[in-house]
């Protein structure tokens, strides 16, 4: 089974998408992780972002892999574990500016099927063109979303907790600017697939939406399995 969650920034999606795999036995895949490593990998390679082929480049050559339990998942770049680094505010922004590389995305997105279908039980694949572009067979695509000021809420507290030093108006100006380029980039812009569910997360608690994405899990498999029959 594959499980596709869309959405913008701070929605909730990475935290939905490790209950459903847990949930489900699923393997959970965090593609905007993986963007984020191409990024720390150019950056610390020096080159310039504008140098689309050098950078396509980096990511067809970087070996990216996710590892370990949904709670506790690992990023390693060539080897080195960078899950801690490829958090910060600046790699952020960066994955963001990366990920209007079409050739970035060609190499991301093979990468993300090759998992996906190799998965034995099946994958939750969460990012921004998961439904539209990568798993557009996918069994159940949702969209996540908020208001921008709920979005900026939660994340300025996760930060925070994290022991990041910063405001809630700049979360909310950073969320901002990485939905801009999200949603107006040429190459797999952030959009709505046609068939998703979508839930607005803002007034919600996290069991609320993750009871409302199994509900929507278990109507899928019951009409599946009628339609085999
Ligand atoms: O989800 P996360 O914030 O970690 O993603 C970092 C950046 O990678 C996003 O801002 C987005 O620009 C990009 N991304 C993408 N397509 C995906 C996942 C992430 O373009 N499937």
């Amino acid at each position: 089974m594959i499980i596709a969650i869309d959405g913008p920034s701070g929605a909730g999606k990475s935290t939905l998408g490790k209950m459903l795999a847990k949930k489900l036995g699923l393997l959970y895949l965090d593609t905007g992780a993986m963007y984020r490593a191409v990024a720390l990998a150019a950056t610390s390679s020096g080159t310039a972002f504008e140098d689309q082929s050098a950078v396509a480049k980096i990511a067809e050559m970087a070996k990216i892999e996710l590892l370990g339990e949904p709670d506790d998942l690992h990023v390693l770049l060539n080897g080195d574990d960078v899950s801690a680094e490829i958090r910060s505010f600046e790699i952020a922004q960066a994955a963001s500016v990366v990920s209007t590389n079409s050739d970035v995305r060609k190499t991301m997105v093979r990468h993300q099927r090759e998992i996906g279908n190799a998965a034995p039980n099946g994958c939750v694949l969460e990012g921004r063109d998961i439904g539209s572009i990568v798993f557009p067979d996918a069994d159940i695509k949702f969209f996540l979303t908020a208001k921008p000021e709920a979005r900026a809420r939660r994340r300025y507290e996760e930060d925070k907790a994290k022991g990041r030093v910063t405001t809630y108006e700049q979360t909310l100006s950073e969320i901002n600017e990485r939905d801009q380029r999200d949603v107006s980039r040429a190459d797999s812009p952030l959009t709505i697939a046609e068939d998703a569910v979508v839930i607005d997360t803002s007034e919600l608690d996290l069991t609320e939406v993750f009871d409302a994405m199994l509900a929507k899990i278990s109507d899928r498999r019951v009409s599946a399995s009628v339609n085999r029959n």
